[in-house]
């Protein structure tokens, strides 16, 4: 792969295993013989396999318009494979036998059966799969072509989704690459049909959705969406994610809906300095990707870009309808959905939603912006977290803030980073009042409230981190919710609540328990929460003990 590999990470990313860890893996799966030429495998194959090369060796092809490229040739004992055989997505490369000999075929289910059984070959195994997802998308040799322009909200939500995602992609600026305008005339898309998607050479998506393009690209093909499931996780961020990995881990079949990519809030961080276990912080998008993979080692399924759009309660098994329809059977759900950002009643504001206003500080946004000047909006931790990342790379930060200090709202060894750094300035009783441009963010106008003053500048990007209300919605009126809408569990339900919501058992909801049985509420969207990764993480890992205990309870163990 990458001319500047080490000879290290290329043993990490093609080891070369023992011929008695290749007869190890053998049992887990089938041999077949190979005929020189033959195709094992073709990018889109929905259920791709890993082949374990005994005798001969096998290519691995990236297919794109121009050709076939060579990623890299396995040798005996080597094996192919990689991310996409975790997450059960599409195959994105051809795999050709160079020569006439034997491989061993594992399946996806075989694969994780190693992963989770063969702790040796299993870290061998998965080590390298993530590596060579990480080094596709560092190649861009993915199966998708993002052809958009930076000024386009819709660009940057596809790109955003896709890196989350970790789907590898090559994005094409047509505010750069006018020579790409001729291939778009020839397909006849227009302005309006920016942003757009190609996929394996012969789709084209105009303007996508999320969802569409998760569809096409086949995240969620190997889904079964007609079991009922021991447990249905709404929300795949750091309460979800610690529930679907507990869960899963724990032999229960487990599915997480997300409406997005995992990582929720957590992924707006640049750096998580405050989780245990990583003196240096973690970006919140690392620890994501880790989570994920980890729930996906054990078994634990996922639908990306599907939005649990309601839960029906009033019978058992649940049913929680997916967009499109869609339902799906549980014994037993846990609600991780979170909280979204607050967002300030100022005119035009959607209108420059990702083209000049943002609502996380991440090394995208910080690469849009590098060298401006910027605008942090908020007075909380997450707040200064992003002044901090923001300030190594802008012109200066401006810390805009309603309150006459940061004193009540964030912890003081940020605030006095704040104050010890030059590029940042702090301006209380401070609002934004007007944002203009055409297309982008060009100019701001702030208000000091305490003279009235007003000051037009030339700031082309805003960051908003002014707090969060509740995904709960979708649930309707299902489960009792406080005064600011976020669910209310355990000892927090009153003997009012649960008369009025006519709790049927003769035993009191368990702590993370919602007013529904079997229903319960981790992380950020239940009330009183601490509005931490390490709580939630700890309240979805909680949660999990107490749905065995309902499980028992219905006798379905
Ligand atoms: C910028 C920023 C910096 C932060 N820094 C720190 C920090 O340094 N340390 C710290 O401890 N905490 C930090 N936090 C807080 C932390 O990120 C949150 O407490 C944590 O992410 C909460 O996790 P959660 O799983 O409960 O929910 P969320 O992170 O809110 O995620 C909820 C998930 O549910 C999904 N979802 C919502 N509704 C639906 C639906 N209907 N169907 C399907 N999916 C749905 C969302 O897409 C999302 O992925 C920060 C937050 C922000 C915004």
């Amino acid at each position: 792969m990458s001319d500047e590999t080490s000879d290290r990470d290329t043993e990490r990313l093609f080891p070369t295993l023992t011929q008695q860890q290749v007869e190890q893996l053998a049992t887990y799966g089938s041999r077949r013989a190979m005929r020189r030429g033959e195709t094992l495998m073709e990018p889109g194959d929905p259920h791709p396999s890993c082949f374990v090369v005994v005798r001969g060796s096998v290519e691995i092809l990236r297919v794109a318009n121009e050709g076939e490229t060579l990623v890299h040739l396995h040798q005996a004992g080597q094996f192919t494979g990689e991310a996409n055989l975790l997450t059960g997505r599409a195959a994105l490369v051809r795999i050709r036998a160079n020569e006439d000999g034997e491989v061993v075929v594992l399946n996806r289910d075989q694969v994780l059966r190693v992963l989770q059984l063969e702790s040796e070959i299993g870290q061998i195994v998965m080590r390298a799969f993530i590596l060579r997802r990480v080094e596709l998308i560092a190649r861009g040799y993915g199966d998708a072509v993002l052809l958009g322009s930076t000024h386009c909200a819709g660009t940057l939500r596809i790109r955003e989704f896709l890196t989350r995602n970790g789907h590898p992609f090559v994005y094409i600026d047509l505010d750069t690459q006018h020579d790409v305008q001729a291939l778009l005339d020839s397909l006849g898309v227009t302005a309006e049909d920016i942003p757009v998607v190609m996929s394996r050479g012969n789709v084209l998506l105009r303007n996508p959705s999320n969802g569409e393009v998760a569809d096409t690209l086949g995240f969620n093909i190997s889904v079964d969406l007609d079991a009922v499931r021991d447990v249905v996780v709404v929300g795949a961020a750091p309460a979800g994610l610690a529930a679907a990995v507990y869960a899963a881990s724990e032999g229960l079949d487990a599915l997480v809906i997300e409406l997005a990519a995992a990582g929720g809030q957590a992924v707006s961080s640049s750096r998580i300095e405050n989780y245990l276990g990583f003196p240096n912080g973690i970006t919140g998008q690392e620890l994501a990707a880790r989570a994920f993979a980890q729930a996906q080692k054990f078994g634990a399924d996922f639908l990306i870009a599907k939005h649990a759009a309601h839960l029906a309660c009033e019978r058992r098994p649940y049913t929680i309808e997916i967009d499109g329809g869609r339902r799906i059977a549980a014994r037993t759900v846990i609600i991780a959905s979170g909280a979204t950002y607050r967002k300030p009643d100022l005119p035009h504001l959607t209108e420059f939603e990702g083209a000049g206003i943002y609502y996380g500080a991440t090394a995208m946004e910080a690469q849009l912006c590098g060298g401006e000047e910027v605008i942090v909006i908020g007075g909380g931790n997450s707040a200064g977290q992003a002044a901090v990342f923001l300030a190594a790379t802008s012109r200066h930060v401006h810390v805009l803030v309603r309150g006459e200090s940061l004193a009540d709202s964030m912890s003081r060894y940020l605030v006095r980073r704040l104050e010890a750094n030059p590029k940042i300035s702090v301006r209380t009783h401070t609002e934004l009042v007007a944002l203009e441009g055409n297309g982008h963010l060009a100019h701001v106008t702030w208000r000091d409230t305490t003279t009235g003053t007003v000051e037009r500048r030339g700031i082309r990007h805003v960051f908003i981190m002014a707090g969060a209300l509740p995904a709960t919605g979708w649930l309707d009126s299902c489960a009792v919710i406080d005064d600011k809408g976020f669910l209310k569990t355990g000892g927090d339900l009153t003997p009012d609540d649960l008369a009025a919501r006519q709790w049927p058992l003769p035993r009191p909801p368990h702590t993370l328990e919602t007013s529904l049985p079997g229903v319960f509420a981790v992380g950020d969207v239940r009330s009183g929460s601490m509005k931490r990764v390490a709580s939630a993480v700890g309240e979805g890992a909680a949660a999990v003990a107490l749905v065995h205990r309902i499980l028992r309870e219905q006798g379905a163990q």
